[in-house]
């Protein structure tokens, strides 16, 4: 029989079908609400990667709280997705859940600032370092207004990014390494352009390749996240970072550093944690504490070039903007979050709790015999189903195994345990409980008990 991560395929596909099976016994009310009124939407999902979780059918979520979903069911889950980053320190934190209720009776977007985004700013700043901050909706966007100001500072056409690398929806950096070669992404929606012509992917952990890249001397910006955390989580090896930075400055392109996971990693995030010197400097999802916002920001130095490019730019659509972006809700959102949420001490509950995590998961693979590994990176923590550790973006892809991680988040699930889906992310909130923590643990190791009798 074939052998998947250790497990014989048989094995695996009779456990995966019980579990879908169970899965779907236990959730009449959610398949009876998606069979009357999901069809408005097209393939049933308001958003096409929800069809893209493994189970039978999604569950509706009726409420969440702290670390806490419930679903329409009736079933409690202990939430280590927490929307993927989202909701990193919970749902419906109260120092955001209380600013919403304020701004609430204030109007929700006016195309003016109010007092709160200026306590924004200055918390921006007392938080990540100083650089010169413009407000976005989506990480996404921030990436693509920060690549823009790159280009325009540089006059140069190519970002560099790391392959497996995930930025969000930028089209820029939709490309992968084949055989040595930059390439548009298989998988992307309707793209015509080349997107090779405005960028270059190398391996992760590879600083001679970054360099004999950046040498062509036309690469207006290396944008990378400090951990690749969007493929099966890869590590920088520890001069990585340096290299870098050197290599950046030597070839006269900037570092934009996406922070939008590895906030995870303490007050500040990895920059701050291990002393990184990006030019530019994105994070979004979790800043304001779910509410959707992101943030960019750029060094004063970067912002002097930017300023005297934009003093000759002819007049006219920047590129850079969304009408919803920088609203008052953001603001209130985004001031809470960094004033109480977002703190030091958080942090280190977060990381404590992560830290159990990995350490009970890491016991149980090591209990079982299974050639799989645990990483971590403060708060968030994966499990991948092979032998690590990883180095760049090629092993993590042939270290992904769909079909067994499939397997498990259905029954991890079934067993009240949410893990993001795709791959086997958890991120450990600070309202997190010990008790949760267990008993995710605890589902893994009957998990693995079955696939290594
Ligand atoms: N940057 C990184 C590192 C991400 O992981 C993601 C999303 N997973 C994004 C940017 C994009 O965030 P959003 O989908 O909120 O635009």
């Amino acid at each position: 029989a074939r052998i998947i991560a250790g497990i014989p395929q048989d094995r695996l596909e009779r456990i995966a079908t019980r579990e879908a099976r169970r899965f779907a016994q236990s959730r009449p009310r959610a398949a009876a609400a998606l069979a009357q009124g999901a069809g408005a939407f097209l393939n049933g999902v308001p958003m096409h990667w929800m069809a893209d979780w493994p189970m039978p059918h999604l569950p509706l979520v009726a409420e969440a709280k702290g670390a806490r979903l419930t679903d329409i069911d009736g079933y409690g889950i202990d939430d280590f997705c927490l929307g993927d980053t989202g909701s990193m320190f919970g749902h419906s934190p109260e120092p955001v859940a209380r600013a919403i209720r304020k701004q609430a009776r204030r109007g929700l977007t006016y195309m003016l600032p109010t007092e709160a985004a200026l306590e924004a700013g200055r918390l921006l700043t007392e938080t990540f370092g100083p650089f010169r901050w413009q407000i976005a909706t989506t990480a996404t966007d921030a990436n693509r207004f920060a690549l823009r100001v790159a280009r325009a500072v540089t006059g140069r056409p190519k970002v560099l990014v790391f392959n497996g690398c995930y930025h969000g929806t930028v089209d820029d950096t939709m490309v992968e390494l084949v055989q040595g070669r930059t390439v548009n992404r298989a998988g992307l929606v309707g793209q015509v352009q080349d997107l090779t012509k405005g960028a270059v992917a190398c391996e992760f952990n590879d600083l001679a390749g970054v360099e004999k890249a950046l040498a062509r001397g036309d690469v207006a910006a290396i944008l990378t996240e400090p951990v690749m955390t969007n493929s099966c989580m890869v590590l920088p090896a520890p001069d990585f970072h340096a290299g870098l930075r050197a290599l950046a400055t030597k070839h006269g392109a900037l570092l934009i550093i996406d922070e939008t996971h590895t906030i995870s990693s303490g007050h500040g995030g990895y920059s701050r944690v291990h002393g990184l010197q990006p030019d530019m400097f994105v994070v979004g999802k979790c800043v304001a504490g779910g509410m959707p916002t992101a943030v960019w920001g750029m060094t004063e130095a970067v912002a002097d070039r930017f300023n005297a490019y934009d003093a000759t730019r002819a007049p006219g659509h920047s590129g850079m903007g969304t009408t919803l972006s920088a609203n008052p809700m953001q603001f209130a959102c985004l001031a809470a979050t960094l004033a109480e949420v977002m703190t030091p001490e958080n942090h280190a509950r977060m990381e404590a709790g992560a830290e159990r995590l990995a350490r009970g998961l890491a016991a149980a693979i090591e209990r079982h015999g299974a050639p799989w590994h645990v990483v971590r990176v403060g708060a968030r923590v994966e499990f991948i189903c092979a032998p690590g550790p990883l180095h760049n973006g090629t092993e993590a892809q042939a270290a992904h195994q769909p079909a067994v991680e499939a397997a498990i988040h259905t029954a991890l699930l079934n067993r009240g345990c949410l893990i993001a889906p795709f791959h086997n992310m958890m991120l450990v909130s600070p309202a997190t409980r010990k008790r949760q923590i267990d008993r995710l643990i605890a589902a893994f190791d009957e998990i693995l008990t079955e696939f290594f009798p």
